[in-house]
């Protein structure tokens, strides 16, 4: 069968906008798009009176480089928000299907399932084993439930573990036919596990989201990336908006992958990762944390007495972190981002003052 079975079948019927760019290129003379023949001001030198290209060509073959796949498994869009919104609703009937989330994690999911009307199962994380995923009891919702789409959020948002390839390919594999599986790696250039994107070519069930607002730096690009079997990506162009990237996010991107920005990621990288590790150790050293979590992204979860008394004393210290406590599972919980040394000292210090006014 082809995946595409799994899709809402009035989509496959549905005759898709065709814009003026997809129609044809660029010309000499461009009077199709109704465009203004001049900038707006004076030195636009991204010729923004004219509408971008829907996909660019450059920028999918930057990221089939990328992300070792072809051009004809991209989809690019306004963040993997954007592509979580799309799968949803090109997989998901309302009032029939579901999807599938294993909390605590990402919010996005229930919330495209619930703009969709799409129901959610939820099958949570094990908190007795640092919130690793329950495959056996995600196969077995997943089959008793008319579920569309098996989230795996790996590195998963907000607790910090990667879930292991094994385990996502034992997910993807018990439910071909049946579902396909969103592996949401947004975090995963902070792992030591490969992509499961190697994998797309023999799961034609499997999804891989990424983006460029984490390690490339990119957040206020919005450029999100979706992976899949060409059958999908087709499906995603056919209902995306006419024109999803703005000409100035499709530049910044590709400046992102020039040789010279290359090299400083690689760098920044490294740097977040060996600050993970102090800053999760002096986490575990000071008195009043209950427990620091293993973390394979750019954060770390950790547990005090009174988190929300301890949130607004690091806010009124000038020092913003995350208050993660009305996750399921995550009573007490506190999440922050990985800054640049002095901040994370900053944050140490601020959290050592405001865990002695706590004590
Ligand atoms: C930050 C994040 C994203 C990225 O979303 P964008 O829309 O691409 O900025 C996706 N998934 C998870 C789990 C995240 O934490």
């Amino acid at each position: 069968m082809s995946v595409l079975e799994l899709a809402r079948p009035e989509l496959l019927a549905l005759k898709p906008y065709s814009s003026a760019r997809l129609e044809a290129g660029r010309a000499q003379v461009m009077l199709n798009a109704n465009e203004s023949p001049e900038p707006a001001f004076e030195g636009d030198e991204l010729a923004l009176n004219r509408y971008p290209d829907p996909q660019p060509a450059a920028l999918l073959e930057q990221l089939a480089r990328a992300f070792g796949v072809a051009p004809a498994q991209i989809y690019v869009g306004r963040g993997s928000d954007e592509a979580i919104d799309l799968l949803t609703r090109a997989f998901c009937r309302a009032g029939q299907d579901a999807v599938l989330i294993s909390p605590p994690t990402f919010g996005m999911y229930a919330v495209a399932a619930g703009v969709q009307g799409a129901a959610v199962v939820s099958v949570p994380l094990d908190a007795g084993r640092d919130f690793a995923l329950d495959a056996d009891a995600v196969i077995a919702a997943a089959r008793a439930n008319p579920v569309k789409l098996v989230y795996v959020c790996s590195p998963n948002n907000p607790t910090g573990g990667a879930v292991p390839r094994a385990v996502i390919l034992r997910i993807v594999e018990a439910l071909a036919g049946r579902c396909l599986v969103v592996v949401d790696e947004a975090y995963g250039e902070y792992a030591d596990q490969p992509s499961l994107a190697d994998a797309l070519g023999s799961h034609p069930n499997l999804v891989v989201l990424r983006t460029l607002s984490k390690a490339f730096g990119l957040a206020g690009a919005r450029v999100g990336v979706l992976l899949a079997a060409p059958e999908i990506i087709g499906l995603m162009r056919r209902i995306m908006a006419p024109y999803p990237l703005p000409t100035p996010s499709v530049a910044a991107a590709l400046r992102a992958f020039a040789p010279d920005a290359t090299a400083a990621r690689v760098a920044r990288i490294a740097r977040t990762r060996a600050e993970r590790a102090r800053i999760a150790a002096a986490l575990a050293a000071l008195p009043g944390v209950r427990r620091v979590w293993p973390s394979d992204a750019n954060f770390l979860v950790f547990r005090v007495d009174g988190a929300g008394a301890v949130w607004r004393r690091l806010a009124d210290a000038g020092v913003l972190i995350r208050d993660v406590s009305h996750y399921l599972g995550l009573s007490d919980v506190l999440r922050v981002s990985i800054g640049l040394p002095e901040e994370n000292d900053r944050f140490l210090a601020a959290l050592a003052d405001a865990l002695r006014a706590a004590a």
